[in-house]
């Protein structure tokens, strides 16, 4: 459930100086108390708020689980993505491992000379690739790659929970964020599973857990 502006106030009044009356609340927002009426039964409903007979709402931290999930589903990719790394799908494995280590990331994504998503690039892939083999220079990445259309991508304005499954599905660390294009994908950021635990940690944040 989303709180609109005026819930989110009183949750707040409420958190800081409850036990607090509906007037009191009211007087707070400079409304009166009838205004504030269904907001505050919205919010004693969905559990954030107790409400006790002479003595007003509290805010009640024990029924936050419905607050957690609400805020769980409402979370998207395009809150949480970071940078995507990506390379050239001409590039040399050994120019790969580089920038690798250079950008500090677990998973490159390939993109083709009309710099659409065309593969992508794991720790393993690289390294994998490079046991036994001093050739390095001379391989291209598209050869060793994961590319298209097996590769597993989600969208800004799809749910975290949906890329998290997805990372569980397939067994992988990330996931790139496209915009779907006509010509191809175009790769506008990454998530990981650093993405996800940062997610989860600020779960625990915004709910006092
Ligand atoms: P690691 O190889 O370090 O364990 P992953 O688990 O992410 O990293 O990768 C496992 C395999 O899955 C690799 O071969 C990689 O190319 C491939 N892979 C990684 N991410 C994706 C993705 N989003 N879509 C399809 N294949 C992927």
């Amino acid at each position: 459930m989303e709180l609109n502006k005026r819930q989110t106030e009183i949750l707040e009044i409420v958190k800081m100086d409850g036990p607090i009356t509906g007037e009191q609340i009211a007087e707070r927002l400079n409304l009166v108390r009838a205004t504030i009426r269904p907001d505050l039964a919205i919010l004693t409903m969905a559990g954030y708020l107790d409400a006790r007979p002479r003595v007003g709402y509290f805010y009640s931290g024990k029924k936050t689980v419905q607050s957690v999930a609400d805020s769980m589903i409402g979370m998207k990719v395009g809150d949480f993505q970071s940078i995507p790394v990506v390379v050239a799908d001409t590039v040399s494995v050994y120019d790969a491992i580089c920038q690798m280590f250079l950008e500090d990331v677990g998973t490159l994504f390939v993109i083709d000379k009309s710099s659409n998503l065309s593969g992508v690039l794991s720790r393993k892939d690289l390294l994998r690739t490079s046991l036994g083999n001093n050739e390095l220079e001379k391989i291209p990445v598209h050869v060793i790659m994961t590319r298209m259309p097996n590769i597993t991508y989600c969208k800004k304005q799809d749910t975290l929970l949906y890329a998290a499954q997805k990372m569980i599905d397939q067994q992988i660390d990330s996931l790139p964020v496209v915009i779907e294009k006509e010509e191809g994908l175009e790769v506008v950021g990454r998530i990981t599973k650093t993405n996800i635990t940062a997610a989860f940690l600020s779960l625990a944040e915004d709910h006092e857990l």
